[in-house]
């Protein structure tokens, strides 16, 4: 990855205005890098709010990287906008107010339009809800975890089951049609037993859509400093295999659809924004630490507070690194990306996309994982069989 210059994102532009997918409408993701606490695993770009009015002053630099993207992005129509964190749902709904109102000035939102606002049980009010729903906010994104009060509190999580209830009531009443949960497995000292009672109780609260994580404990988390000192007792690998397959029979018992490897969904419910990101359609990552895929272009917004503001401050994008893909690597990461759905990878697409056969690009690949039933082929598309999704990331290496 090089550092950023100013000209070579302008190349990286240029590159849009000749690409296929400029009649796309894009997808815009917000993150709101505050929570009430760090929780013990967690890795994301987010710190604990000492101050309310930190947000303020965080909302004012937001729009003045939306006004920006409006001078440089030609594309501005946007179908899916996802706000994710952090906890976003501390985002008071006025505040939430002055970002929409700078975004519908300067983007086209469709009428149609998916949007997301993640949120942690007991940060959400009746009127914090209705105030969001009276924005456009139409699905809820809630960070349940986990139901077992015990494993909860280890976590560091500030909240347990009642909080979810009554977030899930709040929600419904307010006018939520469309409702996530993410749940977390392979979680310290838990057994198989345990994660079957989270997913049963979740399902009890008919969520339209379920994502199932297992545990990563990345870099500097608290738990991952445990691990390394040998304090942290995980599931073995047979354990989180036993986890993950009981999920996919629980849910998909239930009426789900397993339509991503970590992902399931109501019939009409699977995630719009999400599922951009898994078939390399554009969007524009707005705030700290935020990526956008854009003109062939991985970008990477600045991290750091001081280097986010003074950008925007001097009215330049904050971006720190700009990634421009080579054709290899956009092929692969369509593949892989691709990969991860139950719809798999088509023919026809990747022939448009990059007017090359995929069977002549990954022949070699491709044939020798259908003849070991890693891979299926139906109807011009292949995809990974679900035996081999806890392993999927083994099989993307072939691909790279
Ligand atoms: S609420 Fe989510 S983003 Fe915030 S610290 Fe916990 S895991 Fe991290």
């Amino acid at each position: 990855m090089w550092k950023y210059p100013k000209k070579r994102l302008w190349q990286c532009l240029v590159l849009k205005i000749k690409g296929r997918w400029i009649s796309m409408s894009m997808g815009l993701y917000i993150h709101i890098p505050f929570c009430l606490k760090k929780c013990h695993y967690c890795d994301f770009l987010s710190f604990s709010l000492s101050n309310k009015k930190i947000l303020y002053q965080y909302v004012y630099y937001i729009n003045k990287e939306v006004k920006l993207w409006y001078k440089t992005a030609d594309e501005k129509k946007i179908d899916t906008l996802y706000i994710g964190g952090g906890t976003p749902s501390l985002l008071p709904p006025h505040l939430l107010r002055k970002i929409m109102s700078v975004l519908s000035q300067h983007f086209s939102l469709d009428k149609n339009f998916e949007f997301t606002i993640e949120a942690n049980p007991g940060t959400l009010t009746y009127d914090s809800l209705k105030g969001y729903v009276g924005e456009g906010v139409n699905r809820i994104s809630l960070g349940v975890q986990s139901f077992d009060a015990a494993v909860l509190k280890k976590m560091g999580r500030t909240h347990g089951e009642k909080e979810v209830e009554e977030s899930v009531v709040l929600s419904r009443k307010a006018g939520i049609r469309n409702l996530g949960f993410d749940l977390i497995y392979g979680l310290p000292e838990q057994t198989l037993s345990q994660w079957e009672n989270t997913l049963k109780k979740a399902l009890e609260m008919e969520p339209e859509h379920v994502s199932v994580y297992g545990l990563s404990l990345e870099n500097q988390s608290l738990w991952a400093l445990k691990k390394k000192k040998g304090e942290l007792f995980l599931p073995d690998q047979d354990t989180l295999a036993d986890m993950y397959f009981l999920s996919r029979e629980i849910l998909l018992a239930h009426g789900y659809e397993h339509y991503e490897i970590s992902n399931f969904a109501k019939p009409g419910f699977r995630c719009r924004h999400n599922l951009k990101y898994w078939r390399l359609e554009p969007y524009i990552g707005i705030g700290l630490g935020a990526t956008s895929y854009i003109g062939k272009c991985r970008i990477n917004n600045f991290s750091s507070y001081d280097d986010y503001y003074k950008s925007l401050e001097k009215g330049e994008l904050p971006f720190e690194t700009v990634e421009k893909l080579s054709l290899d690597q956009e092929m692969a990461e369509f593949m892989f990306l691709g990969l991860r759905t139950a719809e798999g990878v088509d023919e026809g697409e990747f022939f448009e996309k990059f007017e090359a056969d995929m069977y002549q690009v990954y022949g070699k690949e491709i044939k020798f994982l259908l003849e070991q039933g890693i891979l299926w082929k139906r109807n011009g598309r292949i995809m990974l069989n679900p035996c081999y999704y806890p392993v999927a990331n083994e099989v993307f290496l072939r691909f790279i």
